[in-house]
């Protein structure tokens, strides 16, 4: 086969397997790639490209981007970016996320601690590398439940939410930091990758 009709064939198959299954992206190749479950108009553009029908249960789906999750269930938000004054000297460089002492926290995306220590004003401050080079940092937290260099995945428990460092009461404090530069409106970041919290 040629690579033009390679393409074709590609460009064919590939968004109406996509929207055919949806719901299973995620997942393994899906039972609907089995003979018996192949719709109708698959067989027809495979007989149309000329090509052996081995080559569509050959076809790996794309997966979605890795999902990302809030660091934090069942919490209220009480200070957002820039905010300024309360124990802050400076505008607030973060997003906080009230919850009772000892709520679990969450890793909001795939990625490597490089940080769990504690640090002045923020407390016990675990921070998470994520893949994209993108370093959270998840502040005054009671407990840490990651090391430095672990890799993580989404949605793995890093520690809980607690009261150290400056603050006036159990919250998450969370940075988003580029690069692990300057840190920036994590609402914002946050809704990049698809959470509003
Ligand atoms: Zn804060």
């Amino acid at each position: 086969m040629n690579q033009i009709h390679t393409r074709r064939l590609r460009r064919a198959l590939i968004a109406p397997v996509a929207a055919g299954v949806a719901a299973c992206t995620l997942g393994a190749p899906h039972a609907a790639h089995a003979d018996s479950a192949r719709p109708d108009w698959l067989g027809a553009v495979v007989a149309e490209a000329g090509v052996d029908l081995e080559v569509v249960d050959g076809l790996t789906m794309r997966p979605e981007p890795p999902e990302m999750v809030l660091p934090v269930q069942d919490y209220r938000l009480t200070a957002h970016y820039g905010s300024a004054g309360g124990y802050w000297s400076s505008d607030h460089t973060g997003l906080d996320f009230a919850a009772a002492e000892g709520t679990e926290l969450v890793a909001i995306g795939d990625g490597v601690v490089t940080g769990a220590s504690y640090d002045g004003a923020y407390g016990y401050k675990t921070v998470i590398r994520l893949e994209d080079g993108t370093d959270i940092w998840y502040c005054h937290q009671s407990t840490q439940s990651v090391s430095v260099g672990e890799r993580v995945s989404t949605g793995q428990v890093v520690g809980a939410v607690g009261s150290t460092g400056n603050t006036t009461g159990p919250h998450l404090h969370l940075e988003v930091r580029p690069g692990g530069g300057d840190p920036v409106d994590p609402e914002a970041a946050l809704a990049e990758w698809g959470l509003r919290p």
